[in-house]
C-alpha cells in the first residue's frame, strides 16, 4: 500500500480506516482483493451483502425472579459454497454490525480451507460470565428456538465461539431435536458423548500451530529459538500455548481478561491451564509477574498470538509491535490502520480467515462424521486437518505472492476467486 505515515494526508487516511466499523473493515479487505480481481461491480455488490440477518427479543427468567430482556442476532452472509456456517457467541459487546462481519468472515475462511459452507455467525448480547448454569442453558434454548426458523444439518449449523462450548452445543442439539428429531449434524462443537468429533476442542489453537510451523519455515526461523506472547487464554490461545511449548517454543506471556504474566524465561503452560480451570481465570497466577493486556502486545518477543477478541492491535500501538510473526487466532484482532503499520515493519501477519480456520475445518470432519454416523481417531482428524491447514497456507502464500499483496490480501483473493467461481456456476 502507497500510504506514508509520516505525512499528514496519509495518517488521517490511516485515522479514518480505524474508524470504520467492523463490517466496513472486512469490506475494506474484500475491496482491494476485488481490485486486484477486477471483479465486476455488480458482483461485490451480491457477495459483500448478507443473505439473511436475524434479530430476536430472549426473555430470560433470571435466578432472582426478574425477568431480564437480551438481543441474539444470527446473520447468514453468503451460501455458495455449501450450508451456512459459523459459531456463536456471548459477549456483551455482540451487535448487529459485528455479527454481520464475523458472518462475512466465515464466508472467506471456510472457502480458503476449501470446506463446503458458507458462512454465518450468531450471538447474544450478554455477560456470559455474569449468567449461573441454570441462566445459562435457558438463554441458549430460549435462543435456539428464537432462530430455529433458519437452521437444520443442510441450511445452517452454529459452533462454539467466544464464551460458549461444548456443554453450550449439547443444549443447543437437545433443543434443535425437540421440534425436529434427533440430528446431531445440525450443530457442531458438541461433547463427543453426544457426536462430537475428536481433536474439534483443541482444533483452532492446532490449526494456528500448523500454519505457525510453515510460517517459521518460511522465515527460516526455528520455533524451538522462539520467545511466543499469547493474548488470550481461552480454548485457542491456552491450546496453542500448549501446543507451541510442546514444540519448545518459550511462551513468555500469557494473558486474559484479569490480565496477563510475563516470565522471560518460559510459563509453564500446564500450570497455568490447570490454574485458569480451578480459579476461573489468570487471576492470581504468578502475582510478581503481572502485565497488562496491553503490555503484552508489545512486549520483546518473536511470535504474537493475539487470542481474545477483535481491534487490540490498531494505528495506536502497531508501531510499538516487536514480534516478527503475528498469528491471527481471534477474528479480527487488527484494525486496518494497524494492519497498514505492520506491514510496513515487515511483519509477516498470518490472518484470522487462514490462521482460525482450523476449528472450522474439524466441524465440518464432525459434521460429516455425523451425517455418515461413523467416528473418527484422533490421529487421522489430526493429520487430516494438518492437509488442509497448510494445504490452505501455500495457497493463500502463492496468491500473495502471485499478486505482491499481503497474506491477508492474498487470503481474501483466494477466497473471493473460490466463491465468485460457485455463484457464478450456480447462474447467480
Ligand atoms: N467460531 C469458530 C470460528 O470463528 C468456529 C466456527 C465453526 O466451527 O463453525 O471459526
Amino acid at each position: 500500500m502507497a500510504v506514508k505515515k509520516t505525512q499528514t494526508e496519509p495518517q488521517n487516511e490511516l485515522t479514518k480506516l480505524d474508524k470504520l466499523s467492523a463490517y466496513e473493515m472486512v469490506n475494506y479487505y474484500f475491496e482491494q482483493a476485488a481490485n486486484k480481481l477486477n471483479l465486476p461491480e455488480e458482483y461485490r455488490v451480491a457477495m459483500k451483502g448478507t443473505y439473511r440477518e436475524l434479530k430476536v427479543q430472549l426473555l430470560l427468567r433470571m435466578d432472582s425472579g426478574e425477568l431480564k430482556e437480551f438481543t441474539g442476532f444470527r446473520v447468514q452472509h453468503n451460501a455458495a459454497r455449501g450450508p451456512y456456517k459459523g459459531g456463536i457467541r456471548f459477549h456483551q459487546d455482540v451487535d448487529q454490525d459485528e455479527v454481520r462481519a464475523l458472518a462475512s468472515l466465515m464466508t472467506w475462511k471456510n472457502a480458503i480451507v476449501d470446506i463446503p459452507f458458507g458462512g454465518a455467525k450468531g450471538g447474544i448480547a450478554v455477560k456470559a460470565r455474569e449468567l449461573s448454569p441454570r441462566e445459562l442453558q435457558g438463554i441458549t434454548r430460549i435462543y435456539t428456538r428464537k432462530i430455529d426458523l433458519c437452521l437444520g444439518p443442510h441450511k445452517d449449523i452454529p459452533a462454539p465461539d467466544v464464551n460458549t462450548n461444548a456443554t453450550v452445543m449439547g443444549w443447543f442439539m437437545d433443543e434443535y431435536g425437540r421440534r425436529r428429531g434427533y440430528s446431531p449434524a445440525c450443530v457442531t462443537g458438541k461433547p463427543l458423548e453426544l457426536g462430537g468429533s475428536e481433536g474439534r476442542e483443541q482444533a483452532t489453537g492446532r490449526g494456528c500451530l500448523f500454519v505457525t510451523q510453515d510460517a517459521c519455515e518460511d522465515s527460516g526461523i526455528d520455533i524451538r529459538d522462539c520467545a511466543v506472547a499469547v493474548q488470550g487464554f481461552g480454548n485457542v490461545g491456552s491450546n496453542y500455548a500448549l501446543f507451541m511449548d510442546e514444540q519448545g517454543a518459550k511462551v513468555v506471556a500469557i494473558s486474559d481478561v484479569s490480565g496477563g504474566v510475563y516470565d522471560k524465561e518460559g510459563i509453564h503452560i500446564k500450570k497455568a491451564m490447570a490454574y485458569a480451570k480451578k480459579n476461573g481465570s489468570l487471576e492470581g497466577f504468578m502475582p510478581n509477574n503481572r502485565i497488562s493486556n496491553e503490555e503484552l502486545i508489545e512486549l520483546e518477543c518473536d511470535i504474537l498470538c493475539p487470542a481474545a477478541l477483535g481491534g487490540v492491535i490498531t494505528l495506536e500501538n502497531a508501531d510499538r509491535v516487536k514480534a516478527k510473526i503475528i498469528v491471527e487466532a481471534a477474528n479480527h484482532p487488527i484494525t486496518p490502520g494497524g494492519d497498514e503499520i505492520l506491514n510496513d515493519k515487515g511483519i509477516v501477519v498470518i490472518p484470522d480467515i487462514l490462521a482460525n480456520a482450523g476449528g472450522v475445518t474439524v466441524s465440518y470432519f464432525e459434521w460429516t462424521q455425523n451425517l455418515q454416523q461413523l467416528h473418527w481417531e484422533e490421529e487421522f482428524v489430526n493429520n487430516e486437518l494438518h492437509k488442509k491447514m497448510s494445504k490452505a497456507y501455500r495457497r493463500v502464500q502463492s496468491k500473495s505472492k502471485q499478486y505482491g499483496v499481503s497474506m491477508r490480501i492474498g487470503a481474501f483473493i483466494l477466497a473471493l476467486e473460490r466463491v465468485f467461481d460457485a455463484m457464478k456456476m450456480r447462474g447467480i
